[in-house]
C-alpha cells in the first residue's frame, strides 16, 4: 500500500519520546492493573469528556456490554439501535441477553434516524444505543426526546467519536452512559485493546467499577459475580499521552476532510454532510460511489488503502438469522452498504498523499 487507511507509525513517531517513557514507567514501577496510572487517565478522560466518571475497561465491546448489563437489561429486553455499525454494537445487546431491535438511518449522516424509533418502541423497550458512526455524533436531542417520552435509557456508543461535539457538547456527555473503544485505530487509541464507560450517574459508574473486576469490594471479597474487563495499565499510560494531542489530531483530520470535499468537488463521488450542530471528528473519510466494489478494487490496486464500513449490515449478518429480517427491511442501510467507502483519513497525511488519493480516483471513474 503507498498510501495506508490509517497510518498509526506516522504518529507513534511523532510522540515517541513521550510513549516510550509513559511505558517504562509502568514497567518500572510495575503497577500494571489497576492503580494509579489507571486512576489518572480515568480522571482527565472523564474531564476531557465533561462527565463525572470514566471507567477504563478491556475494549469497546466490553464497555458496550458492562453498561448495559449496569442498567439491568438483559433476557426479555429490546434496545433499539441501527444495523449499519461495527458488529460489536448489536452483539453487546444480544450477549447480556436482550434483543437488538434495529432502526433504518437517516441518509445524510448514515446515524440513526430518529423519525423512525417511535414505531420500534415495544414495552419491552428498555434503551436506546445510538451509534456516532464515522466520529458525527447522532441526532441526540431529538433521541434523548423521545427516551423521555417512554422513559428509556441512552447510551452512546461513541466508539468512533472521541472528541467529537453535538451543540457544543462532548460525545460521552449527551446521553446516560456512553461506551468508548481505545482500538488502535480509533481516534484515540492505544497499543492494543482498551475501552471505558463514562457516564454522570454515580450509581452506574460504582456497578461498572465492580462487575468489571469479579465484582470485588475488597481484595478477597467479592459482591456478586462480575467478569476479568479491567483495562490495562500500560495502554492508559499510552492514552495518557494521546489524550492531549486528541483536539489538534480531530483538528487536522477535520481539514483533510475540508480538502477532499475541494478535491473531490468535480467528481460524482459524493462526499460526507453533517448537521450544523455537530462538530464531527472523521474517525473515518466515507464517501459514496455506484459501482463501490469495482472502484474499491481499482484503488486498491493502485496502493490505495481503502476500506468499507460497512459491507454487510448487522441485520444481514449470518450471525443474525435467528432475527429473520430479510433484505429490504433497511433500504437506506442496505444502499449505503453497497454504495460507501472510507479514504486514508489521518492526522500525519500529507497533501501529497491526499492528491495522489484523489488523482486515482479521478483515474478509475474515467475509466
Ligand atoms: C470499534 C467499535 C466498537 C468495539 O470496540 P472494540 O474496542 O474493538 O471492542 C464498538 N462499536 C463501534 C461503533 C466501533 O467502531
Amino acid at each position: 500500500m503507498s498510501i495506508p487507511l490509517v497510518d498509526l507509525k506516522a504518529q507513534y513517531q511523532s510522540i515517541q519520546p513521550e510513549v516510550d517513557e509513559a511505558i517504562q514507567r509502568v514497567i518500572s514501577n510495575t503497577s500494571f492493573i489497576m492503580g494509579p496510572e489507571v486512576a489518572g487517565f480515568e480522571a482527565a478522560f472523564a474531564r476531557y469528556c465533561g462527565v463525572k466518571h470514566a471507567l477504563g475497561v478491556s475494549s469497546g465491546t466490553s464497555a458496550l456490554y458492562l453498561a448495559l448489563l449496569a442498567y439491568g437489561i438483559g433476557a426479555g429486553d429490546e434496545v433499539i439501535t441501527t444495523s449499519f455499525t461495527f458488529f460489536a454494537t448489536g452483539e453487546a445487546i444480544s450477549q447480556v441477553g436482550a434483543r437488538p431491535v434495529f432502526v433504518d438511518i437517516y441518509p445524510v449522516t448514515y446515524n440513526i434516524d430518529p423519525q423512525k424509533i417511535a414505531a420500534a418502541i415495544t414495552p419491552y423497550t428498555k434503551a436506546i444505543m445510538p451509534v456516532h458512526l464515522y466520529g458525527q455524533p447522532a441526532d441526540m436531542d431529538l433521541i434523548n426526546e423521545i427516551a423521555g417520552q417512554h422513559k428509556l435509557i441512552v447510551i452512546e456508543d461513541a466508539a468512533q467519536a472521541h472528541g467529537s461535539l453535538y451543540k457544543e457538547r462532548r460525545a460521552g456527555s449527551l446521553a446516560d452512559a456512553a461506551c468508548f473503544s481505545f482500538y488502535p485505530s480509533k481516534n484515540l487509541g492505544c497499543y492494543g485493546d482498551a475501552g471505558a464507560v463514562v457516564t454522570d450517574d454515580d450509581e452506574i459508574a460504582e456497578r461498572v467499577r465492580l462487575l468489571r473486576d469479579h465484582g470485588r469490594i475488597s481484595k478477597y471479597e467479592h459482591a456478586e459475580l462480575g467478569y476479568g474487563h479491567r483495562i490495562d495499565a500500560i495502554q492508559t499510560a499510552v492514552l495518557g499521552v494521546k489524550l492531549p494531542h486528541l483536539d489538534d489530531w480531530n483538528e487536522a483530520r477535520r481539514q483533510r476532510a475540508a480538502r477532499y470535499e475541494e478535491l473531490l468537488a468535480d467528481t460524482p463521488v459524493i462526499t460526507p454532510k453533517y448537521l450544523p450542530e455537530t462538530h464531527p471528528v472523521f474517525h473515518c473519510y466515507v464517501v459514496r460511489t455506484p459501482d463501490r466494489d469495482a472502484v474499491v478494487e481499482h484503488l486498491q490496486q493502485a496502493g490505495i488503502g481503502v476500506g468499507v464500513h460497512y459491507p454487510i449490515p448487522l441485520h444481514l449478518q449470518p450471525a443474525y438469522r435467528f432475527l429473520e429480517l430479510e433484505p429490504g427491511s433497511f433500504p437506506i442501510t442496505e444502499q449505503m452498504s453497497h454504495e460507501v467507502m472510507s479514504l486514508p483519513m489521518y492526522a500525519e497525511m500529507t497533501d501529497a498523499q491526499q492528491d495522489e488519493v484523489v488523482e486515482a480516483i479521478k483515474t478509475v471513474l474515467a475509466g
